[in-house]
Protein backbone atom coordinates (compact mmCIF):
# COMPACT_ATOMS: atom_id res chain seq x y z
CA UNK A 1 0.00 0.00 0.00
CA UNK A 2 1.12 3.49 -0.57
CA UNK A 3 0.74 6.39 1.89
CA UNK A 4 -0.94 9.44 0.44
CA UNK A 5 -0.42 13.42 2.48
CA UNK A 6 -2.10 15.86 1.58
CA UNK A 7 -0.51 18.67 0.68
CA UNK A 8 -2.79 22.38 -0.02
CA UNK A 9 -1.07 24.36 -2.48
CA UNK A 10 -1.97 27.57 -4.02
CA UNK A 11 -5.40 29.10 -3.93
CA UNK A 12 -6.95 25.55 -4.29
CA UNK A 13 -5.21 22.99 -5.53
CA UNK A 14 -3.84 20.08 -4.13
CA UNK A 15 -0.39 18.17 -4.34
CA UNK A 16 -0.23 14.76 -2.75
CA UNK A 17 3.12 13.28 -1.09
CA UNK A 18 2.95 9.80 -1.63
CA UNK A 19 5.47 6.87 -0.38
CA UNK A 20 6.28 3.48 -0.89
CA UNK A 21 6.40 1.02 1.84
CA UNK A 22 10.28 0.42 1.12
CA UNK A 23 10.58 4.14 0.99
CA UNK A 24 10.30 5.52 -1.65
CA UNK A 25 8.02 8.93 -2.42
CA UNK A 26 7.01 11.05 -4.78
CA UNK A 27 5.02 14.27 -5.45
CA UNK A 28 1.98 14.34 -7.69
CA UNK A 29 1.16 17.79 -9.34
CA UNK A 30 3.44 19.89 -7.80
CA UNK A 31 2.12 23.64 -8.58
CA UNK A 32 4.56 25.20 -5.94
CA UNK A 33 7.85 23.62 -4.45
CA UNK A 34 8.01 25.18 -0.84
CA UNK A 35 4.96 23.88 0.56
CA UNK A 36 6.76 20.24 -0.35
CA UNK A 37 10.15 21.09 0.48
CA UNK A 38 8.97 22.12 4.34
CA UNK A 39 6.81 18.31 4.57
CA UNK A 40 9.76 16.69 3.23
CA UNK A 41 12.26 18.78 5.41
CA UNK A 42 10.07 18.16 8.46
CA UNK A 43 9.44 14.25 8.20
CA UNK A 44 13.17 13.80 7.13
CA UNK A 45 12.51 12.80 3.45
CA UNK A 46 13.70 13.39 0.64
CA UNK A 47 12.40 13.51 -3.33
CA UNK A 48 12.69 10.56 -5.75
CA UNK A 49 9.99 10.89 -8.22
CA UNK A 50 7.61 13.80 -9.39
CA UNK A 51 4.46 12.84 -11.43
CA UNK A 52 2.42 15.44 -13.22
CA UNK A 53 -0.73 14.60 -14.44
CA UNK A 54 -0.67 17.47 -16.96
CA UNK A 55 0.89 20.38 -18.12
CA UNK A 56 -0.37 23.01 -16.66
CA UNK A 57 1.35 25.63 -14.41
CA UNK A 58 -1.43 25.25 -11.45
CA UNK A 59 1.00 21.39 -11.59
CA UNK A 60 4.19 21.40 -12.73
CA UNK A 61 5.47 25.35 -11.82
CA UNK A 62 7.09 23.51 -8.84
CA UNK A 63 8.87 20.48 -10.90
CA UNK A 64 12.19 22.80 -11.71
CA UNK A 65 13.07 23.59 -7.97
CA UNK A 66 12.51 19.99 -6.66
CA UNK A 67 14.04 18.10 -9.27
CA UNK A 68 16.82 20.79 -8.57
CA UNK A 69 17.30 19.64 -4.87
CA UNK A 70 16.99 16.01 -5.12
CA UNK A 71 17.62 15.22 -8.29
CA UNK A 72 14.18 13.67 -8.70
CA UNK A 73 13.25 12.23 -11.93
CA UNK A 74 10.32 13.88 -13.60
CA UNK A 75 7.31 11.50 -14.92
CA UNK A 76 5.01 12.86 -17.07
CA UNK A 77 2.20 12.06 -20.06
CA UNK A 78 4.53 11.42 -23.29
CA UNK A 79 1.80 13.58 -25.36
CA UNK A 80 2.46 17.05 -23.09
CA UNK A 81 6.05 15.93 -22.78
CA UNK A 82 7.27 18.76 -24.75
CA UNK A 83 5.37 21.14 -22.61
CA UNK A 84 6.82 19.97 -19.00
CA UNK A 85 10.43 20.30 -19.08
CA UNK A 86 13.12 17.94 -18.33
CA UNK A 87 10.90 15.03 -18.73
CA UNK A 88 12.95 12.27 -17.73
CA UNK A 89 10.40 9.22 -17.98
CA UNK A 90 7.49 9.79 -20.18
CA UNK A 91 4.27 7.47 -20.30
CA UNK A 92 1.70 6.49 -22.57
CA UNK A 93 -1.86 4.82 -21.87
CA UNK A 94 -1.02 0.94 -20.50
CA UNK A 95 1.92 2.08 -19.76
CA UNK A 96 3.32 1.15 -16.22
CA UNK A 97 4.90 3.36 -13.17
CA UNK A 98 6.86 1.20 -10.83
CA UNK A 99 6.78 2.50 -7.29
CA UNK A 100 8.14 0.30 -4.45
CA UNK A 101 5.55 -3.12 -3.90
CA UNK A 102 3.05 -0.91 -6.36
CA UNK A 103 2.79 0.27 -9.50
CA UNK A 104 0.75 3.26 -11.54
CA UNK A 105 -1.17 2.04 -14.66
CA UNK A 106 -1.35 5.07 -16.49
CA UNK A 107 -4.66 5.69 -18.35
CA UNK A 108 -4.66 8.81 -20.74
CA UNK A 109 -7.87 10.94 -20.03
CA UNK A 110 -7.86 13.77 -22.76
CA UNK A 111 -10.52 16.62 -22.37
CA UNK A 112 -9.19 19.24 -19.90
CA UNK A 113 -5.72 18.73 -21.78
CA UNK A 114 -4.77 16.92 -24.90
CA UNK A 115 -2.67 13.99 -23.39
CA UNK A 116 -3.52 13.95 -19.83
CA UNK A 117 -3.30 11.13 -17.86
CA UNK A 118 -4.41 9.46 -14.51
CA UNK A 119 -2.14 7.52 -12.15
CA UNK A 120 -4.19 4.17 -11.04
CA UNK A 121 -2.54 2.46 -8.34
CA UNK A 122 -4.35 -0.91 -8.59
CA UNK A 123 -2.77 -2.87 -5.54
CA UNK A 124 -3.62 0.25 -3.49
CA UNK A 125 -6.84 1.35 -4.50
CA UNK A 126 -5.58 4.80 -5.58
CA UNK A 127 -6.13 6.79 -8.65
CA UNK A 128 -4.48 10.50 -8.54
CA UNK A 129 -7.36 12.17 -11.42
CA UNK A 130 -5.46 15.60 -12.00
CA UNK A 131 -7.64 18.21 -13.61
CA UNK A 132 -9.91 15.04 -15.09
CA UNK A 133 -12.37 14.17 -12.44
CA UNK A 134 -13.07 16.39 -9.57
CA UNK A 135 -15.38 15.25 -6.73
CA UNK A 136 -19.08 16.34 -7.85
CA UNK A 137 -17.17 17.72 -11.00
CA UNK A 138 -15.25 17.38 -14.43
CA UNK A 139 -12.21 19.69 -15.76
CA UNK A 140 -12.93 22.48 -18.11
CA UNK A 141 -12.41 21.94 -21.51
CA UNK A 142 -8.95 23.72 -22.73
CA UNK A 143 -7.73 20.98 -25.40
CA UNK A 144 -10.44 18.70 -26.01
CA UNK A 145 -13.74 17.88 -26.59
CA UNK A 146 -16.94 16.77 -24.72
CA UNK A 147 -16.84 13.51 -26.22
CA UNK A 148 -13.21 13.17 -25.13
CA UNK A 149 -13.88 14.42 -21.58
CA UNK A 150 -16.95 11.47 -21.89
CA UNK A 151 -14.25 8.92 -22.80
CA UNK A 152 -11.99 9.68 -20.02
CA UNK A 153 -15.24 9.93 -17.85
CA UNK A 154 -16.16 6.17 -18.67
CA UNK A 155 -12.44 4.50 -18.52
CA UNK A 156 -12.65 5.92 -14.61
CA UNK A 157 -16.07 4.59 -14.27
CA UNK A 158 -14.53 1.17 -14.72
CA UNK A 159 -12.04 1.21 -12.14
CA UNK A 160 -13.30 -0.29 -8.74
CA UNK A 161 -16.23 1.39 -6.80
CA UNK A 162 -13.87 1.39 -3.86
CA UNK A 163 -11.09 3.05 -5.28
CA UNK A 164 -9.77 6.04 -3.49
CA UNK A 165 -10.13 9.30 -6.18
CA UNK A 166 -7.30 12.24 -5.17
CA UNK A 167 -8.10 15.02 -7.63
CA UNK A 168 -6.44 17.95 -8.38
CA UNK A 169 -8.29 21.12 -6.77
CA UNK A 170 -11.22 21.71 -3.41
CA UNK A 171 -13.92 22.47 -5.67
CA UNK A 172 -16.66 20.16 -4.18
CA UNK A 173 -17.96 22.84 -2.18
CA UNK A 174 -18.42 24.87 -5.34
CA UNK A 175 -19.32 21.94 -7.56
CA UNK A 176 -21.90 20.73 -5.60
CA UNK A 177 -24.55 23.42 -6.38
CA UNK A 178 -24.74 22.39 -10.39
CA UNK A 179 -25.19 18.48 -9.43
CA UNK A 180 -28.31 19.57 -6.95
CA UNK A 181 -29.98 21.90 -9.96
CA UNK A 182 -29.39 18.97 -12.02
CA UNK A 183 -30.63 16.22 -9.25
CA UNK A 184 -32.77 17.40 -6.85
CA UNK A 185 -33.96 14.34 -4.91
CA UNK A 186 -30.73 12.58 -5.09
CA UNK A 187 -30.10 11.82 -1.10
CA UNK A 188 -26.99 10.18 -1.52
CA UNK A 189 -25.97 13.70 -3.17
CA UNK A 190 -27.80 15.62 -0.10
CA UNK A 191 -26.09 13.54 2.28
CA UNK A 192 -22.65 14.37 0.03
CA UNK A 193 -22.91 17.84 0.60
CA UNK A 194 -23.76 18.05 4.58
CA UNK A 195 -20.29 16.33 4.81
CA UNK A 196 -18.62 18.44 2.53
CA UNK A 197 -19.88 21.61 4.40
CA UNK A 198 -19.15 20.51 7.72
CA UNK A 199 -15.20 19.28 6.31
CA UNK A 200 -14.55 22.67 4.63
CA UNK A 201 -16.00 24.66 7.71
CA UNK A 202 -13.14 23.15 10.00
CA UNK A 203 -10.62 23.94 6.55
CA UNK A 204 -10.16 19.87 6.26
CA UNK A 205 -9.99 18.41 2.40
CA UNK A 206 -12.83 16.99 0.82
CA UNK A 207 -11.09 13.99 -0.67
CA UNK A 208 -9.93 11.06 -0.44
CA UNK A 209 -13.49 10.53 -2.69
CA UNK A 210 -14.33 7.22 -3.82
CA UNK A 211 -15.32 6.19 -7.64
CA UNK A 212 -18.35 4.62 -6.08
CA UNK A 213 -19.60 8.02 -4.39
CA UNK A 214 -19.17 9.74 -7.82
CA UNK A 215 -20.85 7.43 -9.60
CA UNK A 216 -23.70 7.97 -7.01
CA UNK A 217 -23.50 11.84 -6.58
CA UNK A 218 -21.34 13.23 -9.22
CA UNK A 219 -24.00 14.30 -12.70
CA UNK A 220 -21.04 14.21 -14.99
CA UNK A 221 -20.66 10.31 -13.54
CA UNK A 222 -24.31 9.63 -14.47
CA UNK A 223 -24.23 11.09 -18.06
CA UNK A 224 -25.23 7.64 -20.30
CA UNK A 225 -23.43 9.69 -23.59
CA UNK A 226 -21.13 12.08 -24.95
CA UNK A 227 -24.22 14.34 -25.87
CA UNK A 228 -25.61 14.05 -22.26
CA UNK A 229 -21.99 15.12 -21.23
CA UNK A 230 -21.55 17.67 -23.40
CA UNK A 231 -24.96 19.38 -22.54
CA UNK A 232 -24.17 18.99 -18.89
CA UNK A 233 -20.68 20.45 -19.26
CA UNK A 234 -22.21 23.76 -21.60
CA UNK A 235 -25.10 24.22 -18.54
CA UNK A 236 -21.98 24.02 -16.01
CA UNK A 237 -20.12 26.41 -18.07
CA UNK A 238 -22.83 29.00 -17.95
CA UNK A 239 -24.04 28.36 -14.45
ZN1 LIG B 1 -5.33 22.00 -15.27
FE1 LIG C 1 -5.45 22.76 -12.22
Amino acid sequence: MINVQIIPILRDNYTYLIRSENGLTAIIDPGEANPVIDVLEAQGLTLDYILNTHHHGDHTDGNTALKGKYNAQIVAPAKEARAIKDVDIALHEGDRFEFGDDSAHIIETPGHTAGGICFYFKQSGIVFTGDTLFSLGCGRLFEGTAQDMFASFQKLRALPDDTKVYCGHEYTRGNAGFCLSQDRENPALKARIEQVKDLRANNQPTLPTTIELEKETNIFMKAKSAEEFSALRQKKDSF
